[in-house]
């Protein structure tokens, strides 16, 4: 098992991933919420980066979700994530999508120092929310990525109605989600992550929110922030 005590990772947030990995791939479980965003996501992605034949990497990959269906547009991908758990699942599914991807037990930050500049695009979904340290892994991306690729990341808001619809909402009145899913005050503002990238020398090219209707159960893309959004960038060619 992956120790977490010296890395920046926080054990407790591993082992929630962990407990319920079994269920990854099934579209009704838990990870319900992934599954419906994914192709979403994938063909944002997509459009700008023009997965095929790109090396691509998946940090917190998880079950391998996005991996999978990135591999499934003809991207070459690695999947890093420290849960052994979701890892396992990752690997054994690929069996019955037979789809390739490189899954390793490894940080953003270790593998950062094994394999600089050696991606065309990057991908961090849903993660930085579970991390202490999120400008630690929007380095290691920016480290990862060769000059001039792309650095896609998501996340979630930090104000009352990211609280009141990711927890109270997604964790308590629509069960979408296990309740201590999330912590707020792991949340992050598009500010925060945006002075981050820059820290990083990533330029913020796009800024989209990610919204959901629990009437009709349907995800979009669109111009509303305020509780899930994702954030396309560039690595400058200094
Ligand atoms: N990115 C995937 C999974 C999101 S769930 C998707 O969007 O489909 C969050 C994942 O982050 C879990 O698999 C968890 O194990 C992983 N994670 C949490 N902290 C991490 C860390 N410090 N380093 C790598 N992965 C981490």
């Amino acid at each position: 098992m992956a120790d977490a005590s010296n890395i920046n990772a926080d054990q407790r947030e591993l082992d929630k991933f962990g407990e319920l990995a079994h269920r990854w791939w099934d579209p009704n479980s838990e990870f319900k919420p992934l599954h419906d965003i994914n192709p979403l996501r994938l063909d944002w992605i997509d459009k700008t980066a023009g997965l095929a034949g790109k090396r691509v990497l998946d940090v917190g990959c998880g079950g391998g979700i996005l991996s999978e269906s990135m591999a499934a547009r003809g991207a070459q991908v690695t999947g890093i994530d420290l849960g052994e758990k979701a890892l396992g699942v990752a690997r054994l599914h690929l069996l019955e999508s037979r789809q390739k991807v490189d899954y390793r037990l490894i940080s953003a930050e270790a593998l950062a120092q094994e394999q600089p500049a050696a991606f065309d695009v990057v991908t961090c979904m849903e993660m930085l929310e579970h991390v202490p340290d999120p400008q630690s892994i929007v380095n290691a991306c920016a480290t990862l990525v060769k000059p001039g690729g792309q650095v896609f990341l998501s996340t979630i808001n930090r104000n009352p109605k990211a609280y009141l619809f990711a927890v109270i909402g997604g964790e308590y009145l629509l069960r979408l989600l296990p309740r201590g899913t999330h912590d707020y005050a792991r949340f992050v503002r598009p500010a925060e992550l945006a002075r981050d990238c820059r820290n990083a020398g990533l330029r913020v090219d796009e800024i989209v929110g990610m919204s959901y209707n629990p009437l009709t159960k349907r995800f979009w893309l669109g111009h509303d922030v305020s509780v899930n959004y994702l954030l396309r960038t560039t690595l400058e060619v200094v």
